[in-house]
């Protein structure tokens, strides 16, 4: 289609430089590549789409969808009202092109699995297209409907919501033929009146639908009856309903079918049954669905970043392999790039509804735009398909090959995505960082999710200082940042200059500051482009003497923290100083509370600000400037909104703890280990070093790979602490020795190899700093550097 074609769709005002064919839409200036199909929608959301308009241009982008005037030229320009809505109507237009079947899938919980099991099975029988991973919003559900090509045959597409309203416009412009409705649960509670209303809401999404799928045995269920009348297809775990299902162990039996699976955890199988009654609605036949059902099983459904050999990072993403999914995953990419080489390991695609050639020529240009440096192929197709490629390149017709003759690897980012028969993972496994099996798994989601929650309590203007400092408290420097900067947080801080330089050789460009300065270190801060914190006299004066160019300097001034900082009683002499050198750039003034979690102290805190207010009053009279002001951390971002000033300073919350206590976040990591030995061991037997576990009653104990210098403090022996196994909560054994813990697993059906929480949702971090008399900061930076920290996104 032509971007002119858009004038009609969307009653706009149509701007023309050079008409171009358009087929790529995207609402992010980071996924842009700046392909001439390329159109950039700039809406208007918490951050205005506008403000990255010359950012996109600078790409290379040349289509826009606006709803204010630019000022721009050389662009195709096409002005709207409501540019989510135009892009509703564009979506709307192009799906109604296609009469394929679709199928909507939405609900509280399990929306994304449904719909990755459900296209695993129905891509046995048909060319399926559906949302990538959850794209599920108002601008995900448009977006993903684009994907829609002529070969398709069914569409699979999830909606979510968050408030009233929504779900209309979902409902509009995907129109599902089939529904399913997975569950009720209290996700998004606070958009809604009530449970009911929300229910009454979701089911809109099926207000057209021929036919919808649920559970029947739900205390919700009459009132889906209510709604939906006879377009229900209800299935029931035990009795009524069209589907008869019942859940066995090996085996799940719908009707008079029956199909094997190992899942038995209730979740799952609710989600399964979802899957195969829908595919038995699209008419599968049982042996189809049987196959599907054979390639879910215990498939990680997530994006995993690890840490590799030779200082590489891969990106395993070995579940299924779609050029939709690859786009992802290389858009994935763009906001982890520690390492600037990429290299793709790719199979065959399978399924794809495209002929080989064309279908290889757009992988290849998807490629090119994402800046992927070499292809590794694995398959007889891809290999067939060699000359569209023009990136360095090399092919195997085999896994097996591959493995026999491994390329080389380092420093560079490695994506492995292939088809399931492939089995890439055993290519992952060798270019994986040996590790003793424990690891510090890291969620992407969490630390987006909790990241929003301290943006949400921000006016759009105030600045967002993020302390990266202590590894990112224990979570990983490198990809921590790199996701802070891709969330375009405006600034990072760390304690030393070796910190900020290992930022700066990875590809961080956002301001730093550096809080602890160190006098030996001056020239590397023009060289790096750093920022310094500035707390004394000395300091100050060694640095104008030393340097060409000072660095941009942020004052720090002591209210009542009395640790590092300029006193009340100084800023004279202070003013003084700077009045000497006016060429010195004073970029912000900060104070420190030093008990903003603290009900008790709040008259302090109190004290702290004025005291502040004053101080940064008389530097500014001096300077003839305003720099930025600030002063909260975590807990004052939460407590004491009239002192976020022009700048806040994020640093545990990020991680999931709320030191005031009043948000609730997600815990972004979790340590976890694998059980090494199993011993049967009899009353009167002792356990460890000095003898110190005895053992009452015969009993059996695990032997763990996690020791005090791993971090796990020699304070969690002796049953002070417990570790969760199998879901059940084990005490410690013995004393912790330096590589290895004993732990009591007597009542826990275990075996070698089982996998072993020491802290995540449960126990959680708090849970160990209360047992070791300590605080959530310290757990966490403890983790040491031997523990490979594993980067997921769901
Ligand atoms: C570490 C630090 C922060 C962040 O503190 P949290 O309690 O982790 O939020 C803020 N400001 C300064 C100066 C810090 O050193």
């Amino acid at each position: 289609m032509l971007f002119s074609h858009l004038k009609k769709t969307t009653n706009g005002q149509l701007s023309l430089d050079q008409d171009l064919e358009v087929s790529r839409f995207s609402t992010d200036t980071r996924n842009l590549t700046g392909h001439p199909s390329e159109v950039f929608i700039a809406i208007k959301r918490k951050r205005d789409g506008h403000d990255y308009i010359k950012n996109a241009i600078s790409k290379g982008t040349r289509n826009f969808i606006v709803s204010s005037d630019i000022e721009v030229a050389d662009v195709n320009v096409l002005l709207v009202s409501d540019t989510l809505k135009a892009f509703h109507q564009i979506a709307y237009h192009h799906r109604k092109k296609f009469k394929i079947p679709l199928i909507g899938i939405t609900g509280s919980n399990g929306k994304t699995i449904v719909k990755e099991w459900l296209s695993t099975i129905l891509s046995e029988h048909f060319y399926v297209v559906k949302s990538p991973r959850s794209y599920n919003s108002q601008i995900g559900v448009p977006t993903s409907l684009m994907e829609i090509k002529k070969n398709h045959e069914v569409g699979i597409f999830e909606a979510g919501i968050s408030q009233k309203g929504e779900m209309e416009h979902l409902q509009k412009i995907i129109n599902p033929t089939l529904g399913v409705f997975t569950n009720l649960g209290h996700a998004h509670d606070d958009g809604f009146d009530s449970l009911d209303q929300k229910l009454e809401e979701k089911l809109a999404l099926f207000s057209n639908s021929e036919k919808v799928i649920c559970r029947g045995d739900t205390s919700y269920f009459a009132k889906i009856q209510k709604q939906l009348g006879d377009k229900l297809v209800s299935w029931n775990p035990d009795g009524t309903g069209k589907y008869n299902v019942k859940w066995n162990p090996h085996y799940i039996a719908v009707n008079s079918y029956k199909f094997q699976t190992e899942f038995s955890d209730p979740s799952q199988l609710e989600n399964l049954t979802h899957a195969i009654v829908a595919a038995l609605e699209m008419g599968l036949a049982q042996d189809e669905i049987q196959r599907g059902v054979n390639l879910i099983e215990n498939v990680p459904m997530r994006l995993e970043l690890k840490e590799g050999i030779n200082g590489c990072y891969l990106l395993d993403d070995t579940y299924n392999n779609d050029v939709i999914g690859l786009k992802v995953a290389l858009d994935y990419l763009e906001s982890h790039q520690q390492n600037s080489k990429r290299t793709l390991i790719l199979s065959d695609i399978l399924h794809s509804g495209l002929p080989d050639e064309k279908l290889y020529k757009d992988v290849s240009d998807l490629l090119k735009s994402k800046s992927v440096d070499r292809l590794i192929g694995v398959g007889p197709r891809i290999s067939a398909a060699e000359h569209v490629f023009q990136i360095e390149r090399i092919f195997f017709d085999s896994t097996d090959a591959l493995l026999a003759d491994l390329p080389d690897f380092k420093d560079e980012m490695v994506v492995i995505k292939g088809a399931r028969d492939f089995e890439l993972e055993r290519v992952t496994q060798k270019l994986e960082e040996r590790s003793h099996g424990t690891v510090l798994e890291v969620n992407f989601e969490s630390l987006q999710y909790n990241l929003n929650q301290y943006r949400n309590l921000l006016k759009p203007t105030t600045k967002l200082m993020v302390m990266v400092k202590a590894n990112a408290y224990g979570s990983g420097l490198l990809e921590v940042a790199n996701f802070l900067q891709h969330q375009r947080v405006d600034m990072l801080g760390v304690a030393y200059v070796d910190e900020a330089i290992l930022l700066r050789k990875n590809g961080i460009h956002i301001p730093i500051m550096i809080m602890n300065p160190h006098i030996a270190s001056f020239d590397q801060f023009e060289k790096y482009d750093l920022q310094a914190e500035i707390f004394s006299f000395s300091y100050l004066n060694r640095m104008m003497r030393d340097t060409q160019k000072p660095p941009k300097i942020h004052l720090k001034i002591d209210t009542g923290m009395h640790r590092l900082g300029f006193a009340k009683d100084h800023i004279l002499q202070l003013t003084e100083n700077l009045k000497k050198h006016p060429d010195l750039i004073v970029e912000s003034i900060f104070t420190h509370f030093s008990s903003s979690d603290m009900k008790s102290e709040d008259t302090f805190t109190s004290l702290q600000a004025e005291e502040f207010d004053d101080v940064y009053n008389q530097i500014v009279d001096a300077l003839g400037y305003q720099p930025i002001k600030h002063a909260c951390n975590s807990a004052g971002m939460v407590r004491w909104p009239q002192y976020h000033y022009d700048m806040v300073r994020l640093g545990i919350g990020l991680h999931g703890f709320d030191p005031s206590g009043e948000l609730s976040l997600r815990h972004s990591s979790q340590l976890k280990t694998v059980i090494s030995q199993i011993q049967h061991l009899k009353a009167g037997d002792t356990v460890g070093y000095s003898r110190k576990g005895k053992i009452e009653n015969d009993s059996k104990i695990a032997i763990i790979p996690i020791g005090y210098e791993d971090g796990y403090s020699r304070i969690f022996g002796n049953g002070r602490a417990h570790v969760r196994v199998n879901d059940i909560l084990c005490p410690t054994v013995g004393n912790v020795c330096m590589d290895m813990t004993m732990i009591d697993v007597t009542d826990v059906d275990v075996s070698e190899g089982d996998e072993v929480i020491i802290f995540g949702n449960n126990p959680e971090i708090s849970d160990l700093a209360k047992w070791s008399d300590t605080i959530p900061y310290e757990i966490l930076t403890n983790v040491s550097n031997r523990v490979k920290r594993v980067f997921v996104s769901e």
